[in-house]
């Protein structure tokens, strides 16, 4: 904490004195820098940060800067006035080129950008009230009393302050709750979904952030230059953008500022040799990609990573530690309500029929088993149940209500929680961030608090991390809090996932094959934690391919095969209907069926090299 301030009041100091060294054109070079530094800014929030393509910040750019030369030339505005006017201007086209990424999503969604980018580049450049080819001149400056700001030095103060605001608010967006989803998002969209992130809303939150920070670009460019032209706009300079920002890291705010200001000085270095100089910048992005995917700012990481390989230093000895279990809670009515209702649900892919009528009813309190062979349809099932397929016909009713098109976050905010069979953990956040998505049962429109009540954000934070370390505590995790998730053995990962599923507080527990790739004593802590979470509340739906754990958890059982419900009743019962020893017969030994066989059956699609 300490050396943070002090390192922000170094920074600060040497932001302050850096006129005093510099020569009238250095100054309005480094002027310069400062907006691609913003512009930059806005392209890390939405493509490295929420993984939303944008190749459309030049217009967000374009947007702010003809809004103030129009707004103060043609219909003589202030340049305040119109500089406000200009941002809004700017967000409003962001939303608009943020719709198509609720449909389309990576490349598509970047030609979709590059598309909207260059329809905004031919129109300022054929429109008569953007001055055509010509551009517009004489934009008045900004004024403010007592300060010249036509002097580039005191220019650089103001843009120094905008630019400083702007990123101590990109970072508290980052690290607080909203960045926090949007970097689930980006890992894992139908995973953050699940856990109860909006994401339609999110990927316009997307969009809004890149385009209020073009927008800011653009009224500081506007105000600075006096000047706007096509040029400045052009997908020529939409590039040397997207390089800033892959050269610096895009996953990296400081580091997106530290490829636009490095770009932005060796551009002005090289600006005798501009055509070999945009080679030499698509070599090194190439370079980049391939050799240090993370840019600039992931390079420490790396270093340290090889460093320590070297000396052969394993980090800190980690343990899975025994789970605490719930405090039980005694049910005044002996449970036996309905919690969830499946009716005549089908689900048809094309031409395969992969639910046919499904019916069946848990009720609250219940551990029930789902079982049947592989491609019976167990996980098209909970598929269905959270959300993620709309069914073709049949109705799901959740607590009551009918949740039959229900999107998986309003299913995850009404108490629905699941895991899934090929573990889908967000791979860039630390295993305390994927709880703490989890815990987070805020609605997104909670972010006008990031601009009117920050405090408010704050405390929501600390609420939620406090949470989280309990959380981990009691799943055993603590000395995993700040690990990779994906660089842990899977049986950790699936131990993380429960935790994840249970941060949300759910009515509902789906467990889509929680046993696959867990060694004996694995399984045998999981029955204690499945327990647990019954006994606390929480109704259990589990699909699961080892009959000894369903034996031994399950009080009901649910067969599926090819689609269809083949027989229900206790796991001796079903295990002894001719039609499930059938079903089973073409697939593996029969005897496999009853026995306590821990582990997995080897099916391909499985990641048995993780097994440990
Ligand atoms: P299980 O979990 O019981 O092994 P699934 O529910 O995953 O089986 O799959 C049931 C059938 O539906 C399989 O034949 C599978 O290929 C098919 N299926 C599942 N999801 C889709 C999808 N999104 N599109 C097309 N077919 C699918
Ligand atoms: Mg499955």
């Amino acid at each position: 904490m300490k050396t943070r301030i002090g390192t922000t009041g170094a920074l600060v100091a040497a932001a302050w004195a850096l006129p005093y060294g510099l020569g009238s054109y250095t100054i309005h070079v480094v002027d310069i820098a400062l907006i691609y530094a913003l512009l930059a800014i806005g392209m890390g929030l939405a493509m490295g940060i929420s993984g939303q393509v944008n190749l459309a910040q030049v217009a967000f750019f374009g947007v702010g800067a003809y809004t103030v030369a129009i707004l103060t030339t043609g219909y003589g505005h202030g340049f305040w006035t119109a500089a406000l006017l200009a941002v809004l201007a700017s967000v409003v086209t962001g939303l608009f080129v943020g719709v198509p990424a609720l449909r389309m999503q990576s490349h598509y969604l970047g030609i979709v950008t590059l598309g909207l980018a260059l329809g905004f580049i031919n129109w300022i450049t054929n429109a008569e009230v953007t001055g055509g080819a010509d551009g517009i001149s004489g934009v008045p400056g900004p004024t403010l009393p007592g300060i010249d700001l036509s002097s580039e030095y005191l220019y650089y103060y103001l843009e120094a302050v905008v630019f400083g605001l702007a990123l101590v608010f990109g970072l508290f967006v980052v690290r607080t709750s909203l960045g926090r989803r949007l970097r689930a998002m980006r890992d894992d969209s139908l995973a953050a979904g699940a856990m109860g992130a909006e994401i339609p809303l999110l990927r316009m939150t997307a969009f809004l952030l890149a385009s209020l920070y073009g927008g800011l670009a653009g009224v500081l460019y506007a105000g600075l230059i006096r000047y706007v032209a096509p040029e400045t706009f052009s997908i020529g300079n939409m590039f040397i953008l997207l390089a800033m920002v892959i050269i610096g890291g895009r996953r990296s705010l400081v580091g997106c500022v530290v490829g636009a200001v490095g770009l932005t000085l060796v551009r002005e270095w090289l600006s005798d040799f501009s055509t070999y100089a945009q080679l030499g910048y698509g070599v090194v992005v190439v370079l980049m990609v391939v050799f240090a995917p993370t840019g600039l700012a992931g390079v420490p990481d790396r270093l340290r990573g090889v460093y320590e390989r070297r000396r052969g230093r394993q980090s800190v000895r980690a343990e899975l530690r025994p789970f605490t279990p719930y405090p039980p809670v005694e049910r005044a009515d002996g449970g036996g309500d309905v919690l969830l209702t499946v009716e005549g649900v089908t689900q048809q892919f094309r031409g395969l029929r992969a639910l046919d009528e499904v019916s069946l009813t848990v009720d609250a309190g219940e551990i029930r088993g789902i079982v049947g062979p592989n491609g019976s349809g167990k996980t098209t099932l909970f598929n269905v149940i959270s959300g993620f397929y709309r069914a073709t016909a049949g109705t799901v009713r959740f607590a009551g209500a009918d949740t039959t098109t229900a999107r998986p976050y309003a299913l995850s905010l009404a108490g629905v929680s699941r895991t899934f069979q090929n573990l889908r953990l967000f791979g860039q956040l630390t295993v305390r961030e994927n709880v703490l998505v989890a815990l987070d049962r805020s609605r997104t429109w909670t972010i006008w608090q990031y601009v009117l009540w920050q405090p408010g954000v704050w405390a929501h934070e600390r609420r939620l991390r406090a949470r989280a370390d309990e959380v981990l505590e009691r799943f055993g995790l603590s000395d995993f809090a700040g690990a990779d998730p994906t660089s842990l053995p899977y049986g950790i990962q699936r131990r993380i996932e429960i935790a994840r599923a249970m941060a949300a507080e759910p009515r509902l527990l789906l467990l889509d094959e929680p046993a696959a790739g867990l060694n004996g004593e694995e399984v045998r802590q999981l029955i204690g934690v499945v327990r647990s979470i019954r006994d606390s509340g929480t109704t259990v739906i589990l699909i699961e391919h080892n009959m000894g754990l369903v034996m031994n958890l399950c009080e009901k059982v649910t067969v599926l095969s090819s689609g269809s419900v083949i027989a229900e009743g206790t796991p001796q019962e079903v295990v002894a209907a001719p039609e499930v020893i059938e079903a089973y017969l073409g697939e593996s030994d029969l005897a496999e069926i009853g026995m306590d066989a821990p582990g997995t059956a080897d099916r391909p699609g499985r990641p048995q090299e993780a097994t440990s």
